[in-house]
């Protein structure tokens, strides 16, 4: 399901580094093979660059898919209020760039699993995916069956964006008592990624927001028709759960 709705979308603030005062800042570099991936990604797949959001939606319906899942065991967890995935497309005032931001109410990362989920490589056949891809060269027109088979995960998201913030934070429970919500940050261009605690607070409550400030050749992406129509297209990846669609007015 993706139900549309028109809004005016009053807080836009990033989870930016820009301006960013206290706290500590941890600066990490990525896992060799996570950096041979995203230079693929970021240097011979951008013919598939729609990809980006049938991957992230269902990494929001899988968060969401797991916190249903813990909160079986741990009720404290999940108080039973309606699951579901928002995605918001937030052009900038000077109307040469925009953001896409999607957000999901699961199970959220800490910032150590941030650092590990984000910053290295733990799928099985991921060996297999960068030989392949690196043997066919960078020129992009071969690896199209590739990321059907093998998928690209969050990664997808430097296909679209030059800058990529991705803020969260795990529900309350025995294992974190008090959870605070941290920010991971990342360039394409960078070989590194910053962790920090998130200078907005804990404003998600809980889940993870990722935004995507997009590349100068991926503006069609703000056109909410444009990322319905994706949806619906990869229908047979999008979520369970709805999907709300807010544009700008
Ligand atoms: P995969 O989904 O195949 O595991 P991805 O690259 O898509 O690989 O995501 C890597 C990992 O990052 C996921 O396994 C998950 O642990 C974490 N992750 C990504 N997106 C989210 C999210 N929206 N909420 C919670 N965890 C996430
Ligand atoms: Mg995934």
């Amino acid at each position: 399901t993706v139900l549309c709705l028109s809004v005016a979308i009053l807080s836009t603030h990033a989870a930016d580094d820009a301006g960013f005062a206290g706290g500590q800042k941890v600066k990490h570099n990525y896992q060799s093979d996570v950096a041979r991936l995203r230079k693929i990604v970021i240097n011979s797949l951008y013919s598939h660059q729609e990809i980006f959001i049938r991957e992230l939606v269902s990494n929001a319906n899988d968060a969401l898919e797991k916190l249903r899942l813990t909160a079986l065991t741990d009720k404290g967890v999940w108080n039973g209020e309606p699951l579901n995935i928002t995605i918001k497309a937030v052009k900038d005032e000077d109307g040469k760039g925009g953001r896409i931001i999607i957000t999901d109410t699961g199970i959220g990362m800490s910032p150590e699993e941030l650092t590990t989920n984000l910053g290295t490589l733990a799928k099985s056949g991921t060996s297999d995916f960068l030989a392949k891809a690196e043997g066919q060269g960078q020129d992009g027109t071969g690896n199209g069956n590739l990321i059907g088979a093998f998928g690209l995960g969050f990664y997808s998201s430097f296909l679209v964006a030059d800058r990529v913030t991705v803020a969260s934070i795990p529900p309350k429970s025995a294992k974190v008592p008090e959870p605070a919500q941290h920010v991971f940050s990342s360039s394409a261009d960078d070989a590194a990624f910053e962790i920090f605690p998130d200078p907005r607070g804990n404003i998600l409550g809980r889940g993870t927001e990722i935004t995507l400030f997009l590349k100068s050749d991926a503006l069609e992406y703000l056109e909410t028709d444009k990322i319905k129509e994706l949806i619906h297209k990869h229908s047979s990846f999008s979520s369970s759960f709805p999907v709300y669609l807010f544009t700008q007015r």
